[in-house]
């Protein structure tokens, strides 16, 4: 079918502003209108449901956020050089989710300038300049950050300052992921010190999303994180994509590896879409860098930012979210291992409401069946996207508030499309 008319028209604008820069979803591109709960409506009368989404994950527009935003905007919004409550409250509510040692935050706008805080505390702190990532990984898009995101390079690799690891992968370490992964980790430290780099630190995705979501055994990343210390460097965990309760057991996805991170960065889900982001850790860790360098981000945590953050941490709460994510992230998952008998998949996996299915055939990995069902289910309307070394893991991760009703329509769609 040919893409209608006011769709085209938008698509030719976009490609005259935004030049080489803009990517769109889709074959056959949508145009949005508007959205509530886990749907998007867009422009030709269909409702959407959403299962790539993992910003708005208290839900799309979600009432509460809205009216916090509302009420904030048209009262105070300053930068973060002055006193003001909401700040504070946020601050407090939110360091209660964590271990006692991780008690201070830094407030930023997105993940990329968390990563980015993250980096330069870790090598102040270690005195060291080499970092651990995984093959896949994406840790956002500052110029350094660029660096530890194996994932964004086209062409060329990252530098010799960066080493990486293959993602926690049993088809790879077999039975003992956690003593595989150490030990990969533990060679590509000795590899960058043997290069006279001095390492300064591990930086995961504690559910390794854009690898492919590798997320069992639970605690698999404590031998790791153990190799890391041990060799004098910090561990920061980045919570961009499981944290805020998405995987059905408790806030963050460190928590079910049973590690008590050095840093943890964390960005989407906190504002529901309103920009915000941040850092945490040990007080003594952010006063050392302090010391040496002055932090000022003119947006961040602003009244507004800071309302809306508030109001995603009490609708996580009222709406029961993280043992809905349990919850239906159970039915999900056992409705996909029963699809598993009968279409090309080598594995279901995850946690929670994020779970990765890998698609495979005796040739090997099978992006193009990733992307049929893309397509495929954009047209019976459902979103969805990949990951994976090789785009062949089809990517679960809608807002916290689907049902089973909409995991059964997840299901019933690729069924119908894989035929
Ligand atoms: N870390 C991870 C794991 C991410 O997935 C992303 C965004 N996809 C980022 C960091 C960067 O966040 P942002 O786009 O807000 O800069």
């Amino acid at each position: 079918s040919a893409v209608p008319p006011d769709v085209a028209a938008l698509i030719e604008r976009r490609r005259r502003s935004f030049g080489a820069g803009s990517v769109l979803f889709y074959d056959e591109p949508l145009r949005m209108l508007r959205a509530e709960g886990a749907h998007l409506y867009a422009s030709d009368g269909r409702a959407y449901l959403d299962f790539y989404n993992n910003v708005p994950t208290v839900g799309h527009c979600h009432p509460k956020v809205v009216e916090a935003v509302r009420r904030q905007v048209g009262e105070l919004n300053i930068h973060s050089r002055y006193l003001f409550d909401v700040a504070h409250d946020y601050a407090e509510k939110l360091l209660a989710t964590f271990p006692a040692p991780l008690s201070n935050v830094v407030l930023t706008c997105t993940g990329s300038e968390s990563n980015d805080l993250a980096l330069r505390l870790a090598r102040k702190v270690s005195g060291g300049e080499g970092i651990v990532v995984t093959q896949t990984a994406y840790h956002g898009n500052t110029s350094t950050v660029t660096e530890v995101s194996p994932s964004s390079y086209k062409n060329g690799a990252p530098p010799p300052r960066v080493r990486m690891v293959p993602a926690p992968d049993p088809a790879l370490f077999g039975n003992d992921v956690a003593q595989g992964f150490a030990d990969a980790v533990k060679d590509a430290i000795a590899a960058m010190e043997a290069d006279g780099i001095r390492f300064a630190g591990l930086l995961v995705d504690t559910i390794f999303s854009s690898d492919g979501v590798y997320a069992n055994p639970p605690g698999f990343l404590k031998a790791a994180v153990d190799v890391v210390h041990a060799a004098g460097g910090l561990f920061i965990a980045d919570e961009v994509q499981p944290g805020f309760g998405r995987t059905g057991e408790g806030m963050w996805g460190f928590s079910r590896h049973g590690v008590v991170p050095d840093i943890v960065t964390m960005g989407k889900p906190m504002g529901n879409g309103y920009p915000i982001a941040g850092l945490v850790t040990r007080p003594e860790l952010l006063s050392a860098f302090c010391n040496d360098f002055g932090y000022f981000n003119t947006f961040a945590g602003s009244p507004v930012a800071c309302a809306a953050a508030l109001a995603v941490l009490e609708a996580l709460e009222e709406d029961d979210l993280i043992a809905n994510a349990a919850r239906v992230g159970r039915h999900l998952t056992a409705r996909l291992k029963r699809l598993q008998g009968r279409a090309p998949i080598t594995a279901v996996r995850g946690a929670g409401l994020y779970l990765g299915v890998e698609f495979g055939t005796q040739d090997g990995p099978a992006p193009q069946i990733a992307r049929g069902l893309i397509n495929g289910l954009r047209q019976r309307g459902i979103l969805i996207g990949a990951a994976g070394r090789f785009g062949n893991v089809l990517k679960i991760r809608p807002p916290l508030c689907v049902t089973t009703a909409h995991a059964d329509e997840l299901v019933d769609a690729m069924e119908a499309v894989l035929g």
